[in-house]
């Protein structure tokens, strides 16, 4: 072992990589890449992860690392290369990118504390001088409290304490230390109760229970209780299972502990996080194309190839039954697997066959845990207790060791990228690079492939594989467009809804079987609107429309949540006349149910399923036969597998072709064709009628055909034109901030720096967003598109940002505004 040691740690909310620290001879052993510790920067101690080591001494004065914060590391030597991946590629901090693959709540903070030290008068009175604050500081810890510097600070009533603290702490007034507070995510722990030597023995027991026994009946019940578990080899007993036994208190527990009889301690326990059951699995003979496709996927698994695979099969083709297959084949070698999927509470038929399958060895790792659950999950996943992760976005960064293979379910689905906090990834492309590290090939399924992954298929990046054709050659469904133009001119159509699809529905409801309507009211929620001057209530925080909820007469940004009571007289003009516009899923519930009394319509939302278990109970409801009408966002288009679903509406079929984004179409014909596929799944065939207000749209032609695939070559082509995905690689930088000056000046100055940064992308001129304010603060776009071959890894871009952030802070009016990067943005908002 070298005699001096540095370590280079990586710190989320640096910028820098990695800042090098000097190790204590005491924490030689525990410096392994992967491992949490503490390390002080600037005046905090913050904390960070180990990324090597190395005796090399840096010419400038180190500080040392305080603590290790685990024995062993946390990330896997694999995750680590992920993470140095998205690093470069998403130009995030490497500390942001390491603090991702943890579940939440496991980042340690500090505080400092503060207290008084000396208690001399004189020398209190010359430091604190004629100084109110420090008066004030000192005045507050005579008590004799510790306090933390924040409490400190509000109570002396000032923006910062530090200049004051600092000098009195100089001055030998007052003592600061730093103080790691317990993270969020720790293992729960109950009482337990041990019976202490010598009283474990056989002879000293029942001396010990003649003498109490007049005494303290109920105390030699609990020592009865400790003695029989002992002798069944349980040296502790959970203390509430043992008052219960005992029928006493845990008083009479703590007396027993007051006279050195037992001892009461802590003790980690797993939170029930899930169930684990198993239940025979029914047994399926592949067809021929299925054959095909879990063939080549195993020779790869076999051969450890690092190449990606896309498992193109329309809805019902049996892609979920080929994973299942593969990843059997995959455990029966000894290795592990990896399945990501969009969303868990959307797709419950998906994980209960992977229960089915693999029983206990299947971990579930969805966005509804809480911090305490995930942690227990990522915990066991670490000590190797389950072989299969079933889990969403995040999961492409779980502990998971030695992989065979990894599924990405969807893989088109825009929620696999993250847009809202940093880093800005896309778990599906983690997922391929992952498998990279891991030596495992990754499987990529989907009915509707993204365009990205089509051309990689084309391109021969990706393996292709194709199921062509429905499980028990089930008939694709038909689809009917309706032109609502026509249908409110011919038959002055008022509602939602055309004639043609309640009529459908109400030969569904008659026939016992069940329809789904598909509303998105994406961007196009109701709002109230005042019939005489045409006032609309806005958010005053966000630039947009207030939704109505007519349930409770309320409106509420969807943005910030603001909410406030519906106005009755419009505070513009005075009017009575205020009117919901615009459909949501409420309103078109409501039109339904006056065209078919007797109907029983079921509404899912993102309103209707706040609650934990909701969407499993609705879906019960529909399988048991309860429900005629499955009415809903996207939410409904996903996933769901049921044979009495023989038609599939949608009430306003442009409705995402609205948004103005490349990528709208492709959209449009992926929610179509999936929502399509949700019909005609069992032995009846099935019906999709589209309701459009421009059914010429050439979108439409695709889906109506079921030519998905002739949709993508034509994209492919237009894309080309344009220069956008996947023929670049396009970078939204947002800024924001409370002033609009501020935030317009910031972005015009990274475009200036930019033009003077590189010529290996092209810019648009900074503009003000979609979404031009949002809680209060003005945001600005800049979006930039680059030439793939010229920066392939994310380097070149890094460095031109890098530059340009120095350019903007050198020039800039204000420090204030906040800019956010956004590599392979998926919504331009
Ligand atoms: P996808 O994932 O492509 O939508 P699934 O794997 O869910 O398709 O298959 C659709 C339905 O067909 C499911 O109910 C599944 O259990 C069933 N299935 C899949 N493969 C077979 C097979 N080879 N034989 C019989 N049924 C099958
Ligand atoms: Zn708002």
């Amino acid at each position: 072992m070298p005699e001096r040691l540095y370590a280079d740690i990586a710190v989320p909310g640096v910028p820098k990589d990695t800042l090098t620290y000097a190790v204590p001879e005491g924490l030689h052993d525990r410096m392994q890449p992967g491992v949490r510790v503490m390390v002080p920067l600037g005046r905090r101690l913050v904390m960070g992860f180990v990324v090597s080591t190395h005796d090399r001494m840096p010419d400038f004065a180190v500080k040392a690392v305080q603590q290790a914060l685990d024995v062993d590391p946390v990330i896997t030597p694999e995750v680590m290369r992920v993470c140095e991946w998205v690093h470069r590629y998403y130009v995030c901090g490497l500390g942001e990118a390491l603090k991702a693959a943890l579940p939440q709540g496991m980042d340690v903070d500090s505080e400092r504390q503060v207290s008084l030290r000396s208690d001399d008068e004189q020398d209190i009175t010359r430091a604190v001088g004629r100084s109110r604050a420090k008066a004030s500081i000192v005045e507050a810890l005579r008590t004799g409290e510790v306090m933390s510097e924040e409490e400190l600070r509000s109570h002396v009533g000032v923006k910062s304490i530090s200049a004051q603290l600092r000098d009195l702490a100089m001055e030998g007034i007052v003592q600061i230390e730093s103080v790691i507070e317990r993270p969020a995510a720790r293992p729960k722990t109950v009482l337990a109760v041990r019976l202490l030597p010598p009283w474990n023995r056989s002879d000293k027991i029942s001396e010990l229970m003649e003498i109490m026994e007049k005494r303290a009946p109920k105390q030699v019940n609990i020592i009865a209780q400790l003695w029989k578990q002992y002798r069944e080899g349980e040296t502790t007993v959970q203390m509430s299972a043992l008052v219960r036994a005992a029928r006493a208190s845990s008083a009479q527990v703590r007396a027993l502990e007051e006279k050195d009889i037992v001892e009461v301690l802590e003790e980690e326990v797993t939170r029930e996080w899930q169930v684990r059951y198993a239940e025979k699995r029914k047994s399926i003979t592949l067809t021929a194309a299925q054959r095909a496709a879990l063939d080549a996927v195993n020779a790869a698994v076999d051969e450890g190839s690092h190449r990606g695979m896309l498992l193109y099969g329309v809805t019902g083709s049996g892609k979920t039954q080929v994973y299942i297959e593969a990843i059997t084949h995959v455990l029966e070698k000894g290795k592990n697997a990896l399945v990501l999927v969009p969303e868990i509470s959307l797709t419950p038929q998906f994980v209960y066959r992977f229960r089915q399958a693999f029983g206990g060895d299947v971990a579930v790792m969805h966005s509804r845990m809480s911090v305490g659950e995930r942690y227990d999950a990522w915990r066991l996943l670490m000590a190797g207790e389950y072989r299969v992760v079933v889990g969403v976005r995040s999961a492409v960064f779980a502990p998971v060791r030695d992989i065979g293979l990894i599924v990405v379910d969807e893989e088109q689905e825009g929620s696999y990228k993250q847009s809202d906090i940093q880093p800005r990834y896309n778990g599906r492309d983690v997922a391929v690079m992952r498998g990279w590290f891991e030596g495992a090939p990754v499987l990529l399924g989907s009915a509707t492939p993204s365009l990205e992954s089509w051309q990689n298929a084309l391109s021969g990046k990706y393996a292709l594989l194709r199921l062509d054709e429905r499980i028990d050659n089930a008939r694709l469904p038909e689809i009917r467009m309706v032109d609502m133009t026509e249908e409110r001119k011919q038959r002055g159509t008022q509602g939602a809804f055309s004639h043609a699809l309640i009529e459908a529905i109400r030969e569904r409801i008659a026939r016992k079987e069940a329809s789904i309507v598909l509303h998105n009211r994406r961007g196009f929620a109701p709002h109230l609107e005042c019939r005489d001057c045409g006032f609309v209530r806005e958010c005053d925080n966000c630039s947009i429309a207030l939704v109505f909820h007519k349930d409770r007469s309320y409106l509420r940004c969807h943005y910030c949540g603001a909410a406030e009571k519906a106005p009755v007289i419009c505070p513009q003009c005075g009017g009575t006349d205020l009117d919901p516009v615009g459909t949501g899923t409420q309103r078109v519930e409501e039109d339904l149910q006056a065209a078919l009394p007797e109907a029983r319509i079921l509404r899912m939302d993102s309103d209707t399923t706040r609650r934990k278990g909701s969407h499993d109970l609705m879906l019960t409801a529909l399988r048991e036969g309860e429900v005629d009408v499955l009415l809903g966002t996207q939410m409904v288009a996903k996933g769901l597998d049921f044979e009495t679903v023989t038609l599939v509406g949608v009430v306003a079929a442009e409705q995402s072709l609205l948004l103005p984004d490349f990528r709208s179409s492709e959209r449009t014909a992926q929610l179509l064709t999936q929502v399509a596929g949700r019909s005609g799944r069992g032995a009846q065939s099935g019906t999709v009628m589209l309701q459009a207000a421009r059914p010429e749209h050439p979108v439409f032609d695709y889906v109506r055909k079921n030519e998905y695939l002739g949709f993508l070559r034509d994209e492919i082509a237009s894309r080309r034109d344009l220069g956008y995905p996947p023929f670049s690689r396009l970078v939204l930088l947002t800024f924001s901030g409370e002033r609009e000056e501020h935030v317009r000046d910031a972005a015009n100055l990274y475009h200036t720096a930019l033009k003077k940064a590189g010529s290996f992308f092209r810019m648009y001129p900074p503009q003000p967003a979609l979404l031009s304010r949002i809680n209060r603060r003005y945001r600005f776009h800049l979006l930039m598109r680059i030439e793939k071959n010229r920066d392939t890894d994310g380097r070149r871009l890094g460095a031109a940002l890098a530059f340009a952030s120095e350019y903007q802070l050198r020039h800039a009016k204000s420090r204030s505004v906040h800019i956010a990067i956004d590599v392979d943005p998926q919504y331009m908002m």
